[in-house]
C-alpha cells in the first residue's frame, strides 16, 4: 500500500453514502491522515447549543463562531473531536445536533474559520509526508478543489437509510418504521445542505460519481486506492 505517493483525496456525497467508513478505511490502509469534515460542524453545533445559542439564530451563531476551540484528530484508527477540552465525539452523534447541524453549518462565518482549520490539516499532512482522505460536503468544490483524486460518493437513498438504521440500532432488529423515519430525516438534511447559499453539497464536474449501492465496503475502498494509485504515477 505504501506505493501510493502522498496525495490528497477529496471525498464528498450526501448523508449515509458511506463516506466514514470509506474514508477511514482507505486512510487507514494506506497509513494517512483522515479529516472528518461533518464531526467539525457537529462539534461547533454542540458548542453553540452547549452555549444556550439558538441555532436558527444565524447572526448570533456568528458572533460565537469564533469562540470555541475546536481539535480534530486525524489519525483514522482513532479520529477524535474535542471542544474547549472536551471530548464530544459521542455527544455530537446525538439527534439534537444532528437536526442542529446544517442551520449552523449554513452560516458562512462558520464555514470561514472551519475551512481555513481543514486546509491546514491538509498542508500539515502533506509537509510531514503523509497522504490525508477528507470527507464533507464541499471538499471537492471550495475547501480542496486541487486534490488530485475527487469523488462523489453516492447510494440509493433507501440503501443509504437502511444502513444508517443499522447503525443506530447496534445489534437490535431494524424496524420499518425505522428507516423510513431515518430516510425522511437524511432527505430533509440533505435539502438543506443542498440548497443552502454557502458551499451547498454540489457534484463537482471532475469528481467521479462512484455509487456504493451494490458494492461492499472493501470493494469501494479497492477503488477509491486504485483512483489513488493512477493518480499518484
Ligand atoms: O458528514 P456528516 O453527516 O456528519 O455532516 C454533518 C453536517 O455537517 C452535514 O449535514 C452538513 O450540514 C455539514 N457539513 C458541511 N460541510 C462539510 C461537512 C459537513 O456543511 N464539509
Amino acid at each position: 500500500m505504501s506505493s501510493v505517493s502522498p496525495i490528497i483525496i477529496a471525498v464528498d456525497g450526501p448523508a449515509g453514502a458511506g463516506k466514514s467508513s470509506v474514508c477511514r478505511g482507505t486512510a487507514r490502509l494506506l497509513g494517512w491522515h483522515y479529516l472528518d469534515t461533518g464531526a467539525m460542524y457537529r462539534a461547533m453545533t454542540w458548542a453553540v447549543l452547549h452555549a444556550g445559542i439558538d441555532p436558527a439564530d444565524a447572526a448570533a451563531v456568528a458572533a460565537f463562531a469564533p469562540t470555541p476551540v475546536i481539535a480534530s484528530g486525524t489519525d483514522p484508527d482513532a479520529p477524535t473531536i474535542v471542544v474547549d477540552g472536551t471530548d464530544v465525539s459521542a455527544a455530537i452523534r446525538e439527534p439534537d445536533v444532528t437536526t442542529a447541524v446544517s442551520a449552523v453549518s449554513a452560516v458562512p462565518k462558520v464555514r470561514e474559520l472551519l475551512v481555513a482549520r481543514q486546509r491546514e490539516a491538509a498542508r500539515a499532512a502533506l509537509q510531514s509526508g503523509t497522504g490525508i482522505v477528507v470527507e464533507g460536503r464541499d471538499i471537492t468544490t471550495v475547501v480542496l478543489p486541487n486534490a488530485q483524486v475527487k469523488i462523489f460518493l453516492t447510494a440509493d437513498p433507501q440503501i443509504r437509510a437502511q444502513r444508517r438504521a443499522k447503525e443506530e440500532a447496534g445489534s437490535a432488529p431494524v424496524a420499518g418504521d425505522a428507516v423510513r423515519a431515518t430516510q425522511e430525516a437524511l432527505q430533509r438534511r440533505d435539502q438543506l445542505d443542498s440548497t443552502r447559499a454557502a458551499s451547498p453539497l454540489t457534484q463537482s464536474k471532475d469528481a467521479a460519481e462512484l455509487d456504493t449501492s451494490h458494492l461492499t465496503l472493501d470493494e469501494v475502498i479497492e477503488e477509491v486506492i486504485a483512483r489513488a494509485r493512477a493518480a499518484s504515477r
